[in-house]
């Protein structure tokens, strides 16, 4: 009789993600078609097998030693432990356990994070180009997303940009450093200016605006670099991670928030944190991840490797005629495509087998991003095919590159 109607925040939400969603369909027609002979660059999705060390772990981790363990897990000591001695690594503060929240992967991180501290209208900052959720994931919790663009020609956060988009309803800015899509590191410098930017708005404003810090990618980093956790620089940062990155494995969920032991209001933030968890749908790792946490610690996808494979696809890239960076982290290459709708340069690109994801969907129009989790097999079968569907379009020249 009635149509389902949703309230106005979802709609608005879906209507944020729905040219990924038309990507995606096309995506699956895509890969139905190729019959599994293809060239996949779309999305972050591994295309080699599995860490052999990650098989091992998770089979061990399956054998029960305990009544209880595929019991009810929620935030073990044990795991939050854990990941306390990593992060005393990472930045040198002692993290108590009942600071870490034991997540599905990076996006149930982000969505307890959202549910907790969003109101009705709070605005929340994102750079753009940014994840292609986080504005469908800020209006769906409620708030309203602001986004900054970043420098168009070195990918730096735009700190100025930022300082004016602070409003008496900012709730916090999202940074993802290394970044996707852009593979931006971002330096301590910036890292410190921004720090300045908020905490000078906090006074004014008489309460923290916080820095949510997705470092989904902060294992992937490239020529020797160094990265820098922005929730170094700034006592109100939360932090959000997930292994699926750094493991290759996003399919086995499995992430955490990190409270900065710095932070304020500590107390009634574990509170809201916690209740968010369990009202967003018992928003914890499974018992099986929580079980391996400590061998999983110990493993790391290969970064030279992918560094090689960065370098492969780049130089061939440039080789045959397209404008390209070299990403100094994260899995994701954006070369500018030839024709200005990268949406059609996708598609003459998939006919032949070889599918990236078009910059548009992701705030980068005049782009493709292509994702490094492909084989080394995969760059070299595709190069050809960039070249001839470069070739093919160079009649219709794009008028910023005339
Ligand atoms: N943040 C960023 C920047 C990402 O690229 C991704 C995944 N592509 C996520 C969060 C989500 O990670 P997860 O799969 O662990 O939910």
């Amino acid at each position: 009789m009635f149509p389902p109607r949703s309230p106005e925040r979802v709609q608005n939400a879906h209507t944020r993600i729905i040219p990924i969603y038309e990507f995606l369909a096309k995506y699956e027609r895509w890969i139905a078609a190729s019959g599994g002979d293809n060239c996949d660059f779309a999305l972050g999705n591994p295309q080699t097998m599995p860490l052999d060390e990650f098989v091992v772990a998770l089979r061990d981790a399956t054998t029960p030693k305990d009544k209880s363990w595929y019991g009810y897990k929620m935030n073990e000591l044990s795991s939050r432990e854990i990941v306390c001695g990593s992060l005393n690594k990472l930045t040198g503060f002692a993290y108590p356990p009942e600071n870490i929240f034991m997540t599905n992967g990076a996006t149930g991180a982000l969505l307890v994070t959202m549910n907790a501290l969003i109101g009705p209208d709070d605005e929340v900052i994102f750079n753009s180009p940014p994840w292609f959720f986080y504005e469908g994931m800020i209006l769906n919790s409620g708030g309203r997303p602001v986004a900054v663009n970043v420098d168009p020609n070195t990918f730096d956060l735009d700190l100025d940009g930022i300082e004016k988009a602070i409003t008496d309803r900012t709730r916090f800015i999202i940074i993802n450093s290394p970044n996707n899509p852009t593979g931006k590191v971002y330096s301590p410098d910036v890292l410190v200016k921004l720090s300045s930017i908020l905490d000078r708005a906090s006074k004014n404003l008489g309460h923290p605006i916080y820095l949510v810090s997705d470092e989904a990618y902060r294992a992937v980093v490239y020529d020797g670099a160094k990265f820098h956790s922005p929730t170094k620089f700034y006592k109100n940062s939360i932090m959000i991670y997930t292994y699926g990155k750094t493991l290759l494995t996003p399919g086995q969920r499995i992430g955490y928030i990190a409270l900065s032991p710095r932070m304020d209001h500590l107390e009634e933030l574990r509170t809201i944190l916690y209740s968010s968890q369990i009202l967003s749908g018992w928003a914890m790792t499974s018992a099986l991840m929580q079980h391996c946490l400590r061998d999983l610690e110990k493993i790391s996808l290969d970064v030279n490797a992918l560094q090689r494979r960065r370098d492969r696809f780049v130089r061939g890239l440039r080789e045959c005629g397209y404008e390209v960076r070299t990403p100094e982290g994260a899995f994701y290459i954006t070369p500018k495509a030839p024709i200005e709708d990268d949406g059609a340069f996708a598609d003459i690109l998939a006919k032949e087998g070889v599918f990236c994801l078009p910059g548009s969907v992701v705030n980068m129009n005049g782009y493709l991003r292509a994702s490094l989790t492909a084989s080394d097999d995969m760059i070299e079968r595709a190069l050809p095919i960039f070249a001839a569907a470069r070739n093919k379009v160079q009649g219709q020249c794009r008028s910023d590159s005339k």
